[in-house]
């Protein structure tokens, strides 16, 4: 019982559905929302790792590939300047070809190094001696450098190189004759193999890739290395644009080669007309810590649903509680035979209505209501009738009374009590009459009991301030009503009249 109270006192305290509120609503929306800036941030560090591996791998390869170049290109320089000088034309074929190649060992995957004179033919051999004969008077960089005289360095498409069967960058530079007129080029090949070497050493997943392109858009490698990308042109494909107008930086777009979408990190490489990039899928990049979210997202999502879950199940439990609880006290104050106030509501509530009577001064009746000879209804008609006849008693007292402060009880086995408030002695005495009227037409068709078979002796007792002992007055009043031949009802005289007149009950017909 004391249990019952308790939780009864917490349902009805407001803190407990706050506290429900908080951890059904609350407690789950701040685990989504941290968990959600959590897995944001996890985000935000996959990206920025990604842009720094990127960053620092296209340092380093730009810085390789540069000083390759610069290494092929001095040689080339060299060259250039020694065939100026008259000590190289007057040397031996063996000493100039020392003289003038000798820088050339140094630089990696060094294809050939060749002189070719004005009409294209190779006249001197870095690894040769004759010269392999070949003549590339055909080629783009040999007529760019017959036409114009300052091109300094050139570095061609990607071409087969004809004395070595195997794909190569042709690097080149003019020679003048002493009148300025062209008089040859000087060439250096770069194999492709030096920039697939490079690049093999590096990891990027299976979408990922790093491409060289001449500033014209031409693709001289890419890695992973296929054939059918090499030489291919992307000039005016927005990526390429990009590449060509920013000069460096970074950015996600689409790949026009396959449309996987890739962030690329891409810069010049060094003053040459080359354009470096590393390109990684974006899928991969947020692969990890797509798996990471996805594991998170789950428990997260779990653990707020239980929460919700439990939530929704506590509170339910706590109402489907409160609501038995309800149910138990109702059923604590009600008779379970007849349905009406039981001794103990009668009590309390005659308890309540005698304090209103005397704080407001409003009169208070009590009618006592005692079943006639009721012993021989049970007898005659067995037990069961007795409880039928208790029931239509329940009934006509229920009949009688009309206002919502009228309370109809069954104080003990056959005697019944009605409180009303509010109610004089004379407003008593009409529902007493109506008691005895109803109860008149009383029947129990099924055991044969006729209608004024059943009566019912009624002790009436009123007060204003004067109401602690209604119900022993009324009592008092019934014994009257019964020792005076019954079905009728008795009032108790008033109190002060009663001390004045000695004792004074007056009986009234029913
Ligand atoms: P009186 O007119 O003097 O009141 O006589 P009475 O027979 O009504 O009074 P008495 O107190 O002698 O007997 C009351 C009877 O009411 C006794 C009991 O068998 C019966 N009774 C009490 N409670 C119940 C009940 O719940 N069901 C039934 N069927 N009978 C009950
Ligand atoms: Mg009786
Ligand atoms: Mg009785």
């Amino acid at each position: 019982m004391i249990l019952l109270r308790s939780l009864s006192h917490v349902l009805r305290s407001g803190r407990t559905w706050v506290v429900l509120g908080v951890l059904g609503v609350l407690a789950p929306a701040g685990m989504l929302v941290v968990s959600g800036l959590m897995l944001l941030d996890l985000r935000r560090d996959a990206w920025r790792n990604a842009e720094q591996t990127s960053q620092n791998l296209l340092q380093v390869i730009e810085r390789d590939i540069a000083r390759n170049v610069e290494i092929i290109d001095l040689s080339l320089q060299a060259v250039v300047d020694n065939l100026r000088a008259p000590e190289t034309a007057a040397a031996s074929p063996r000493a100039r070809q020392m003289i003038l190649f000798d820088r050339a060992a140094s630089a990696k995957d060094l294809g050939v190094m060749l002189v070719l004179d004005e009409n294209g033919d190779s006249i001197l051999d870095a690894s040769s001696l004759p010269a392999r004969k070949v003549n590339n008077a055909d080629r783009d960089y040999f007529q760019a450098h017959k036409a114009h005289a300052h091109l300094g360095l050139l570095i061609s498409k990607p071409v087969v190189s004809r004395l070595l069967g195997a794909p190569i960058v042709v690097l080149s530079r003019r020679i003048d004759k002493p009148d300025g007129s062209f008089g040859g080029v000087v060439l250096g090949s770069l194999k492709l193999s030096y920039f697939a070497r490079l690049f093999d050493q590096i990891g990027l997943g299976r979408d990922g890739a790093i491409n060289l392109y001449l500033r014209d858009g031409t693709r001289i490698v890419r890695h992973p290395y296929a054939d059918a990308d090499i030489g291919t042109n992307l000039a005016g494909t927005p990526n390429f644009e990009r590449f060509v107008r920013e000069r460096g930086g970074t950015f996600v777009g689409t790949s026009v080669r396959d449309g996987i979408e890739r962030h690329y990190a891409f810069t010049e490489v060094g003053d040459l007309p080359l354009v470096l990039n590393v390109a990684r899928s974006t899928r991969e990049i947020e692969a990890e810590w797509r798996a990471k979210a996805l594991v998170i997202a789950t428990v997260v999502l779990v653990l707020c649903g239980l929460t919700v879950a439990l939530s929704l199940l506590f509170g339910r439990e706590l109402r489907r509680r409160a609501e038995m609880h309800a149910e138990m006290a109702r059923l604590s104050r009600t008779d379970p035979l007849t349905g009406l106030a039981n001794r103990r509501r009668f009590e309390a509530a005659l308890a309540d209505a005698g304090a209103d009577a005397r704080r407001t001064g409003n009169p208070l009746s009590l009618l006592v209501v005692d079943a006639d000879h009721f012993k021989r209804f049970n007898d005659r008609y067995g037990h069961a009738v007795g409880d039928e006849v208790l029931k239509g008693l329940a009934a006509c007292l229920s009949a009688s009374v009309h206002r919502p402060g009228d309370l109809a009880c069954r104080v003990g086995g056959e005697e019944f009590a009605l409180i009303l408030p509010g109610t004089d002695e004379a407003g008593a005495l009409r529902v007493a009459d109506e008691v005895h009227a109803q109860v008149s037409g009383l029947a129990v068709g099924s055991a044969g009991i006729e209608p004024g078979t059943v009566t019912v002796s009624i002790g009436l007792a009123s007060g204003i301030h004067q109401v602690h002992d209604l119900y022993g007055r009324a009592d008092a009043a019934l014994y009257e009503a019964k020792a005076n031949g019954r079905n009728r009802t008795r009032c108790a005289p008033a109190r002060l009249r009663e001390q004045a007149n000695g004792r004074a009950l007056r009986v009234v017909e029913a």
